[in-house]
């Protein structure tokens, strides 16, 4: 048994924790700059109590996901002073939050640490403290240690990585969640289901990530419908929150798959359509497609013991077959009325291009089983 595990600093769930924000974040400098999605009213009712802490903030909205502009525009207003960042929002807002607070303080330009597109280099000075506060039970940004950013001249979305991006206080209140729409609540919870599945069956995962991800998806499987149907089911939005940490922390520590793989280079090449939206509509087709190739490749491949486990947690069937697993959350993504992705505008001759980004994909590599160009292509023109 071996495993490395490393996650925020301090992880704060509890109902109505957002109120203790003015107070924790004095802890960690007097200026602020507070990192929020389009919706800024919930924010400012809380900023207005920083007062009353000590604190003073500037508010700094990035709307939908972040790109390499956006981290430039906020590191600047960062520099006037700001001591912390906090990220109150979605994933969007957060990853955004963690990026400016880590370039913040080391020189040059996003694209000098940036994978894939950009140079890689290692960060060199430690971030500003970084708070995150999620609005949403979906992406687990609050503890993961990457901010994936957009870059559209690119057309890809690659992750600044770093040890040092992990928040100081991941500071979860589920009853910010209460309020979110049916489809937000649809596609940030199906994006915390892919990252419950796909580290379980990753090559990187381990006991320690296991837990977590068992626990998230037996949550996953008795509350999301419920929040979906009631979003003032008090029990069943707090266990979409945990759910959705626990996925931040299996995804962190073991890596992600093939749903990951499509989804970056599919985020990069569709600007405005939601990470959640286009995970929901790969994931069944791509767990299909997985546990046949893992069939077909033989000998009892350990990960087909793995998908059969999350199939009977998901259906609480003691004898379900990994096949059934799929199946189960094709109807839930039918139920939960998730459109292909053609509806966000992918048309058909793009799929070569997003068949050679998708195979080089960080996400890739955590997939259990290396799947080939004509599968991967299946599962493209499946959630088409
Ligand atoms: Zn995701």
């Amino acid at each position: 048994m071996q495993f490395e595990f490393a996650t925020a600093a301090h992880i704060v769930f509890r109902s109505g924790a957002a109120d203790e924000l003015p107070k924790i974040a004095r802890e960690f400098g007097r200026r602020a700059l507070v990192v929020t999605g389009r919706n800024q009213d919930r924010v400012t009712r809380l900023t207005r109590r920083f007062k009353g802490a000590g604190l003073s903030c500037a508010l700094f909205s990035a709307a939908g996901e972040p790109t390499l502009e956006t981290i430039r525009k906020g590191v600047q207003e960062a520099r006037q002073g700001c001591e912390l960042v906090i990220g109150f929002g979605g994933g969007s807002a957060i990853d955004t939050a963690k990026a400016i607070a880590a370039l913040t303080t080391n020189s040059g330009e996003p694209l000098d640490y940036l994978e894939v597109i950009g140079r890689g280099q290692p960060l060199e000075n430690a971030p500003l403290p970084f708070i995150a506060v999620p609005t949403t039970a979906g992406t687990g940004a609050e503890v993961t240690r990457n901010a994936v950013l957009g870059s559209p001249e690119h057309g890809i979305k690659a992750s600044l990585r770093s040890a040092l991006l992990l928040a100081k206080v991941a500071l979860i209140d589920p009853e910010l969640t209460f309020d979110l729409p049916p489809d937000i609540t649809a596609n940030t919870g199906l994006d915390t289901l892919t990252q419950l599945i796909e580290p379980y069956v990753s090559v990187k995962a381990n006991v320690f990530t296991d837990q977590f991800c068992r626990e998230g998806l037996g949550r996953v499987a008795q509350s999301l419908t419920k929040a979906y149907r009631q979003g003032h089911d008090h029990a069943a939005r707090e266990s979409m929150s945990f759910a959705s940490l626990l996925s931040g922390l299996a995804l962190a520590n073991a890596g992600l798959g093939v749903v990951h793989g499509f989804a970056a280079p599919l985020g990069g090449m569709l600007h405005d359509a939601p990470h959640g939206g286009l995970c929901a509509a790969i994931l069944p087709h791509a767990m299909a497609v997985n546990i046949r190739a893992l069939r077909h490749r033989g000998n009892n491949h350990p990960a087909l013991e793995r998908y059969r486990e999350a199939a009977r947690i998901l259906t609480g069937d003691p004898h379900a077959e990994a096949e059934y697993g799929a199946a189960w959350v094709s109807v839930l993504c039918t139920r939960m009325d998730v459109p292909p992705l053609r509806t966000y505008g992918l048309e058909r001759d793009q799929i070569p291009a997003l068949l050679d980004k998708a195979a080089k994909a960080n996400s890739m590599k955590g997939n259990p089983v290396q799947l080939k160009t004509d599968e991967l292509a299946e599962v493209a023109s499946l959630a088409f």
